[in-house]
């Protein structure tokens, strides 16, 4: 099927001769429709359209700076909150366990071909409910219980899936963590190397939930290489800016790219695994039947409308951007006083450590909160303390970058920070005025 930036539904059957979710004639489109749009919950259930709204506003006034978060457009909105959310359909394209598939199935294809078209894919599975359920399909498909495996440690980056004790991944394999250099708090591919030959993994996991720089994927298929490893390359959060050309892909170097849809890449929360042709059978069966039932046919259409933006111009302009503001911002912290872990940043993503300006990770996040500021906890790594690391602060530009801010925006944004962290009165009025300047969903 032919990749189509746009969704088209000349070919769909029509069951009236017009729905509501075609475009009004001659006026502006209106998906929100009496029986599916924000009006008819209002109706049923005030109490909890009172909720949604509430939420709407705490995400228009506060400023999103959770380097995993970002806004979704209308269009994938509409399609989450869609009559595709009515639809079983357990299995493939073409091959499903349900009946009346034949139009949903359209969808799917629509989002694997927009999935590989964009990524240079040979195999896209779209169905993954989440980076984890995608991560844990990625070991379904090529581990048993008991294997080794080696991926970042958690307390220097490492997500809960990466071998956590909290998680199956901890239970259920035996995983070996590598870290960053204390001092440059760059991957060590040597030691890297060496952990890979003194346990000879059966997989690599390259990924992180922190690290603000582009990982090495040749290096990490060279090792892989030398030890036999499959390497899994966790893009969750990259995937957007790979999206938009301005991170380096995975895709020819990992034998299965997990990734998710709703960080950078701006798109319905979700899961997306990429493998070559030759795994597609086992990591199609690791999905389903395997981790999961019936996939979640509205999210899988919004995964294509997302999909489908992030192959524009714009898409790949919109990532030059939140690149280009996470650098000024970089800049800017460590102009504070911060100290910016690396250095600085090559993605959407900084981590930091705000001691010098007297306060730990978690109180920064509290004073930042209540200044209107959302950020997270991080471990950052810090040479010279107990374990190697500290709890800092992670940061990041996708959301911002979606409102519109550019450069000037993060020399203010950084300011209100260091205002939030002093306590200063009148900074949540001051996180408010810039907010308002610049809407996500005006
Ligand atoms: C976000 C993330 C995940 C998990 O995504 P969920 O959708 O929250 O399950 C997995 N791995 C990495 C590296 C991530 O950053």
């Amino acid at each position: 099927m032919a990749v189509s930036p746009a969704p088209s539904s000349g070919h769909l059957p029509r069951t009236s001769p017009r729905s509501p979710w075609d475009a009004p004639p001659g006026g502006a489109p209106d998906p929100w429709t009496p029986w599916a749009g924000p009006e008819a919950l209002r109706r049923q259930d005030p109490e909890l359209a009172d909720v949604l709204l509430a939420e709407l506003r705490r995400q228009r006034q506060d400023l999103q700076l959770i380097a995993a978060e970002n806004f979704t457009s209308p269009a994938v909105l509409a399609a989450l909150g869609s009559p595709l959310a009515n639809k079983y359909a357990e299995g493939y394209p073409g091959a499903r366990h349900h009946g009346g598939c034949e139009v949903v199935d359209l969808a799917e294809r629509l989002a694997v071909d927009r999935a590989t078209a964009l990524f240079g894919a040979e195999h896209a599975n779209v169905q993954p409910h989440s980076g984890s359920s995608a991560v844990l399909a990625a070991y379904a498909a090529l581990l048993r219980p008991g294997d080794t495996v080696l991926a970042m440690a958690l307390a220097q980056g490492g997500h809960l899936t990466h071998g956590s004790p909290a998680n199956f991944s901890g239970r259920w394999f035996d995983f070996v963590g590598y870290g960053v250099d204390p001092v440059t708090g760059l991957i060590d591919h040597d030691r890297v190397r060496a952990l890979a030959l003194a346990h000879r993994p059966k997989a690599i996991v390259c990924g992180s939930i922190s690290y603000p720089r582009h990982p090495d994927y040749a290096a990490f298929r060279e090792i892989a290489d030398e030890v036999d490893a499959y390497l899994i390359a966790d893009a969750a959060h990259p995937i957007g800016l790979v999206a938009g050309g301005v991170a380096p892909s995975p895709v020819p170097y990992a034998d299965v790219v997990c990734a998710t849809t709703h960080k950078v890449l701006r798109g319905p929360r979700g899961g997306l695994v990429m493998c070559p042709a030759e795994l597609a059978g086992r990591m199609d069966r690791a999905v389903f039947p395997f981790t999961q039932g019936g996939a979640q046919m509205h999210t899988v259409a919004a995964k294509a409308v997302a999909l489908g933006e992030a192959a524009t111009p714009a898409f790949a302009a919109y990532t030059r951007q939140v690149v280009a503001n996470a650098r000024a911002l970089a800049g800017e912290l460590s102009q504070l006083g911060l100290t910016v872990a690396t250095g600085g940043t090559d993605t959407h993503l900084i981590t930091a450590d705000p001691a010098p300006l007297g306060v730990d990770g978690p109180a920064a996040r509290r004073r930042c909160a209540a200044a209107g500021i959302v950020l997270d906890v991080c471990a950052v790594p810090a040479p010279d303390r107990p374990g190697g690391c500290v709890k800092g602060i992670r940061l990041g530009t996708a959301a911002v970058t979606t409102q519109g801010m550019t450069e000037p925006e993060m020399g203010r944004i950084a300011a209100l920070l260091a205002a939030a962290l002093r306590e200063d009165a009148g900074t949540r009025a001051e996180v408010a005025e810039l907010t308002g300047e610049f809407q996500p969903y005006p």
